[in-house]
């Protein structure tokens, strides 16, 4: 199992990477202390390291990090049940965070600081987690073949005239079984079902791949469009491969929906965990990441939207321009995640 431990210790820090089981030798001690916090999260961004450095110089609390998917650190939190080191998990996409909430392994906490810097449709009404981060899931088009002025909604991607043209990666991944999620809930199953098809005739090829391998492909001409998250988009064109840059210049960014409801938005995100032995500090983490410093490292490290306003955004991410998101609750992205993945495969999406 790939799950890797790192101890941040403001300024200086110590990396470590150690298999599962000598780490369940070693967990105990560290664990015990106030003075530590000890944190699962999903993102994989080795910028987040700011954050956790950031946190310890303000309130000299060790960060000790437990990398691996949500998948995984969800089902090890409920494994370890009430011997959980867990105090905080972090993970991306509403559609997990709903999971972790569904797995009993999240606790409900009130922050009059959390509840006015988030804003309401990214969190959970219930306080078990909170948005920390936004992302677009957007339409990413090849330059050569596509004029913006052909592009309108998600729901339009479903028409004939994109047979053989669309780029997205599987059905078991949770941003498409999200954005999904969001077409059930603005038209209802039969509508979503309808559009499912459609859009799944009309791709390029069988998914396979991430969200970087469908913008590689609609670059070199495999597909004229594909959907990805925007910080894949500023990555490649900030990356320090010249082929990369090349990739992302023949490829616009075009936001869905801006007629109607807006463009599928969804969140990194976290909460205190259930079992957590050092709640304060938990607390005290998430209220760290809504600051304007911990948003700034969010917004210039991963290339993300921050959830609070009036906080700089990268410039590459900028350069796509402002946009409409559409408001929904990211609750409904969980609560319609079964439904929408029956959908998908009742559409054949793989
Ligand atoms: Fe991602």
């Amino acid at each position: 199992m790939t799950i890797s431990r790192r101890v941040f210790l403001g300024g200086s820090t110590a990396i470590a990477t150690v298999a599962a089981s000598q780490l369940a030798r070693m967990g105990s001690s560290v664990a015990q202390s106030d003075r530590v916090l000890n944190l699962y999260s999903a993102r994989h961004y080795d910028t987040d390291s700011a954050l956790y450095e950031g946190f310890t110089q303000k309130t000299g609390i060790k960060v000790n990090l437990i990398e691996a998917d949500a998948a995984k650190l969800i089902e090890r939190i409920k494994s370890e049940s009430a011997a959980s080191p867990a105090d905080v998990l972090i993970t991306v996409d509403a559609g997990n965070l709903w999971r972790a909430r569904e797995a009993g392994i999240l606790q409900p906490v009130r922050s009059r600081l959390l509840q006015t810097s988030i804003p309401v449709n990214l969190r959970d009404p219930g306080g078990y987690w909170f948005g920390l981060s936004r992302r677009a899931r957007v339409i990413v088009y090849n330059k050569e073949k596509v004029k913006p002025s052909d592009l309108t909604t998600y729901e339009a991607l479903a028409d004939g005239k994109w047979k053989g043209r669309i780029l997205i990666r599987s059905s078991s991944n949770v941003y498409n079984q999200s954005l999904t999620g969001s077409i059930l809930h603005a038209h209802g199953e039969q509508k979503t079902e309808d559009w499912a098809k459609g859009l799944v005739a009309n791709f390029a090829r069988n998914p396979e791949g991430n969200d970087t391998a469908q913008i590689k492909a609609a670059a070199a001409g495999v597909g004229d469009i594909a959907i990805a998250n925007t910080y894949y988009m500023v990555r490649l064109a900030k990356s320090s491969k010249p082929e990369e840059k090349a990739i992302a210049a023949k490829l616009g960014v075009f936001f869905p929906n801006q007629r109607d409801r807006g463009a599928h938005v969804n969140i990194c995100g976290g909460g205190v965990v259930k079992t957590a032995r050092n709640p304060e500090a938990a607390l005290k983490f998430l209220e760290y990441l809504v600051s304007r410093e911990a948003q700034q490292i969010f917004a210039s490290g991963n290339n993300e939207y921050p959830v609070v306003k009036g906080v700089a955004l990268d410039p590459v991410l900028a350069s796509f321009g402002s946009f409409k998101s559409d408001l929904m609750d990211a609750a409904v992205f969980g609560k319609n995640n079964a439904a929408a993945l029956k959908i998908m495969d009742r559409a054949g999406w793989r």
